[in-house]
């Protein structure tokens, strides 16, 4: 049994422990992105495939699939889809649960990054953005002129408006040290998507004890027909009655 997971995540390596230390076969697949990724166990591949064409090539090599892919890493889910049904491969998504189940009366929901951009600018003057390098773009037409605090893991790769600060960090972030970085930037409105997890959940445990408001992208729907799981333990399940133990 050969064993893709595309990864990027907590739940990936996590995954990837828990199958090798079981004796699989496993190859998690790494997009490249960021500078210094954490590495799981096992074979690790890093770069894209080449879309579903190159996927789909790449599918042969193996019996079946885990996405283990972050909730808004939208376009490899839809590939993985679209490619394993192609090729007839079996595919897991392994999506940890979203924040709905814990939203507060202070949090706005929205569907899309312009739309978190358009309700953060009526919502306040300090934005305290934590969306991800890639889409900051998507926030500067509206945010522009606001005193943003942007956290990356990598620096952005476009120019960004001379009253933003950018703080490059990597979680997982305690409660501390949430209330005091929104205290020290006076922060009046949290934008975030809906990642879920515990990892960086602090800073809307910190936005509810400073009574700042909050912005949620919520996810996209998940691909039709898929399989859906939101634990490793259950991923881990789920390839045992794949292989057929017992
Ligand atoms: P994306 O928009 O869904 O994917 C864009 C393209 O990047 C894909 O078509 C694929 O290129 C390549 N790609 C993405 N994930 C890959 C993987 N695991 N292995 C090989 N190629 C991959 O992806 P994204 O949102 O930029 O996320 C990239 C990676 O970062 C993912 O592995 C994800 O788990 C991780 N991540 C994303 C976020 C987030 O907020 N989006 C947060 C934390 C971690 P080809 O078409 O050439 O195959």
């Amino acid at each position: 049994m050969r064993l893709l997971v595309l990864g990027g995540t907590s739940e990936a390596r996590e995954l990837a422990a828990l199958l090798v230390g079981g004796g699989l076969d496993v190859t998690t697949s790494l997009a490249g992105r960021v500078a210094r990724p954490r590495l799981p166990v096992g074979e690790v591949r890093v770069g894209g495939f080449g879309g579903v064409a190159g996927l789909r090539s790449a599918l042969r090599a193996y019996d079946a699939v885990v996405d283990a892919t972050h909730p808004f890493a939208h376009g490899i889910s839809a590939n993985a889809a679209a490619a394993c049904a192609a090729e007839g491969t079996p595919l897991l998504r392994l999506e940890r649960p979203g924040w709905g189940d814990r939203s507060l009366p202070s949090w706005t929901w929205v569907g899309s990054h312009e739309e978190a951009a358009a309700a953060a600018a009526g919502l306040g003057e300090r934005p305290f953005l934590t969306v991800g390098r890639q889409e900051l773009a998507r926030f500067v037409p509206v945010l522009g002129d606001r005193a943003a605090l942007a956290r990356v893991v990598d620096p952005p790769e476009l120019d960004l408006p001379p009253s933003w600060t950018v703080l490059l960090s990597r979680g997982p972030y305690l409660l501390d040290g949430e209330l005091a970085l929104m205290r020290e930037h006076r922060a009046d409105v949290l934008v975030t998507k809906d990642s879920g997890g515990d990892h960086t959940w602090p800073k809307l445990q910190a936005a509810a004890e400073l009574d700042v408001p909050v912005v949620v992208v919520r996810r996209r729907p998940a691909s039709p027909g898929v399989v859906t799981v939101a634990s490793p333990g259950e991923a881990v399940a789920w390839v045992h009655e794949l292989v057929g133990w017992e």
